[in-house]
């Protein structure tokens, strides 16, 4: 099955993939996970992606296009895979169908996170985020058993750069701007469902796992 995950940053996509990603077992592709470990590693593509990322802008289609491009080509991602955060503009979704054309594959489903704008800052700026494994935790909303340590891996949790008061306004103009117009697009193609992003987050993961199963 070959899942995009849509809403913007804070509305959960990450959250739910952790969980979504172990039941389908398909592989979870995050645009922004590539890009922070390319960062933390220096690579050329960590250099060219740090100065947009740091700045809670888009990193340019061509750089972002290309590495979706080389992982969906991965033998793990043949009996489907789970896309979060991408694509984030109309280019980066014409380039995914071709390649996706390309491969002889094709977009089953478009899950798109709602969550109102007024909530996103208090969830972007109270996430914590495993160093080792990467698992997602929120100090109010979803917090470790124990402060600052992620109750899966027992690894120590860091809060992104970009998850600041000043950088998520940047990074909600971005997805207004650019990418919410995606979901025009991906209704136009009658792809595209709708899930209440602010109910609990188990609740939000019955809901996706149901629609996904076609059983809603
Ligand atoms: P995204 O990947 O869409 O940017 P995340 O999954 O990282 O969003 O979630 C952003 C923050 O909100 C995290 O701290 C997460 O723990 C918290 N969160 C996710 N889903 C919910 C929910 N349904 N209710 C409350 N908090 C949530
Ligand atoms: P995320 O982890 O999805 O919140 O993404 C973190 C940052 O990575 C974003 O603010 C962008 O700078 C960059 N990024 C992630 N995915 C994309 C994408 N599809 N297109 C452009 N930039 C992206």
């Amino acid at each position: 099955m070959n899942i995009l995950f849509m809403g913007p940053p804070g509305a959960g996509k990450g959250t739910q993939a952790e969980r979504i990603v172990d039941e389908f077992r398909v592989p979870h592709i995050s645009t922004g996970d590539a890009f922070r470990l390319a960062m933390s590693q220096g690579t050329a593509l960590g250099v060219k992606a740090k100065s947009f990322v740091d700045q809670g802008l888009l990193v340019p289609d061509e750089i972002t296009n290309g590495i979706v491009k080389e992982r969906l080509e991965k033998p793990d991602c043949d009996n489907g895979f789970l896309l979060d955060g991408f694509p984030r503009t109309i280019a980066q979704a014409e380039a995914l169908d071709e390649m996706l054309a390309s491969m002889g594959k094709r977009i089953d489903h478009v899950i798109n996170l709602k969550v109102d704008r007024d909530l996103l800052l208090g969830r972007l700026t109270g996430r914590r985020i495993c160093k080792s494994c990467g698992a997602t935790y929120h100090v109010l909303f979803n917090p470790p058993k124990v402060d600052n340590v992620c109750d899966k891996c027992s690894g120590e949790l860091y809060q992104r750069s970009d998850d600041t008061e000043e950088k998520v306004g940047t990074r909600l103009d971005e997805y207004t701007n650019k990418t919410a117009p995606l979901l025009e697009y991906y209704a136009g193609k009658g792809l595209l469902r709708e899930v209440d992003g602010q109910q609990d987050i188990d609740a939000v993961t019955a809901e996706i796992s149901s629609l996904l199963r076609g059983q809603a």
